[in-house]
């Protein structure tokens, strides 16, 4: 029998329970499943998300991996007590909500949708907006996400390129890496979307010097972590017309304090940290699968790195 301990918010059990459940028995795994242990040496895995019960993995002597129900793993790469391998989220339910954040919002400022959303009458000017080859979309994070909307958006024919620490090669996407690629991405990015994690290296990697690349009156999507963004130099982008509008869906906290200035700002959309989730029913069948492998003494999937931090 294989114990599994499931750490999260009380609410989660609800949705992951039987979806566990079933995406073990159909791997084969005699699991017993619970959000509670009495003796936590006995947990071999922790199926784990933040704000749960556990934050000090110490008891869990027996402990073979932490699988991490979220993509983002930044509560977790500094934390000391965690010294076994650590697997982050790759879940198809999820990245399919992502591509359609992302798509929708690069779409809805393409087509410069929300000047007819809110103008009624209508100045009756026919002002076609571009095709979407003639409109560069930048994509800092080539990730498991990244790369889906890379790829999603250069099948809409948009000029794609994209940015990642390691060099990519990617049909149709024009990549970059590097400091000198970023730059070079930064110039021609007329939409610019974060898909990055948040690691001591991607801190507030959207600064005033990085705004000051775009071209005038450039597009930010961030669902990526709030931050990559310094938002005074946001603030001031948006302000001088540098950056024409910011859809933000993280912040550095969340709920975003009701004081914050992206609020009041016109040219600002919040939306409250919803573009994608991980989907309990398709994350269940990834988490039986890392199980099954550490069963077998095989490398679990979605390893985090630790030292690159994500
Ligand atoms: P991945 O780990 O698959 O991809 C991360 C990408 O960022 C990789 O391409 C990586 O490069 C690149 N990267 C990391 N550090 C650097 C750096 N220093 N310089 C340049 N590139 C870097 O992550 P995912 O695609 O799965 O997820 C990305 C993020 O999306 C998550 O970390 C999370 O913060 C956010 N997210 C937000 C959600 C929401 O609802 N708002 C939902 C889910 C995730 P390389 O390819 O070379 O490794």
């Amino acid at each position: 029998m294989i114990n599994v301990l499931f750490s999260a918010k009380p609410e989660r059990w609800f949705f992951y329970k039987d979806a566990l459940k079933s995406s073990f028995q159909k791997a084969g795994l005699e699991v017993d499943l619970r959000c509670e242990f009495e003796d936590p040496a006995s947990v071999d895995y922790l199926v784990f998300a933040p704000n749960g019960p556990v934050s000090d993995f110490t008891p869990f002597t027996g402990a073979k991996a932490v699988l991490n129900l979220w993509a983002g793993v930044e509560n977790l790469t500094g934390n000391p007590t965690l010294n076994i391998p650590l697997a982050r989220m790759v879940d198809t339910g999820l990245t399919e909500g992502m591509r359609e954040y992302v798509c929708g919002h690069v779409l809805r400022h393409h087509l410069g949708m929300d000047t007819y959303i809110q103008a009624k009458p209508l100045d009756w000017r026919q002002s076609v907006p571009p095709l979407a080859r003639n409109r560069t979309v930048g994509i800092l994070g080539l990730g498991a996400l990244g790369q889906d909307c890379a790829r999603s958006l250069a099948a809409l024919n948009f000029n794609v390129l994209g940015w990642s620490r390691r060099p990519k090669d990617i049909d149709g996407i024009t990549s970059f890496s590097g400091s000198a690629g970023l730059k070079a991405l930064l110039s021609e990015a007329e939409i610019l979307v974060l898909l990055l994690p948040h690691t001591p290296q991607t801190e507030k990697i959207v600064n005033a010097e990085a705004l000051a690349l775009l071209p005038k009156g450039a597009v930010i999507i961030n669902p990526g972590r709030g931050a990559l963004i310094d938002d005074n130099a946001l603030l001031s982008a948006l302000s001088n017309g540098q950056v024409a509008h910011a859809t933000l869906d993280v912040f550095w906290v969340e709920p975003l304090p009701s004081d914050h200035p992206y609020w009041a700002h016109p040219n600002v959309t919040i939306t409250p940290h919803i573009a994608s989730e991980t989907r309990a029913d398709t994350a269940s069948e990834i988490i039986a699968d890392n199980i099954k492998r550490g069963e077998a003494g095989q490398e679990f999937l979605f390893l985090v790195d630790r030292t690159a931090g994500y």
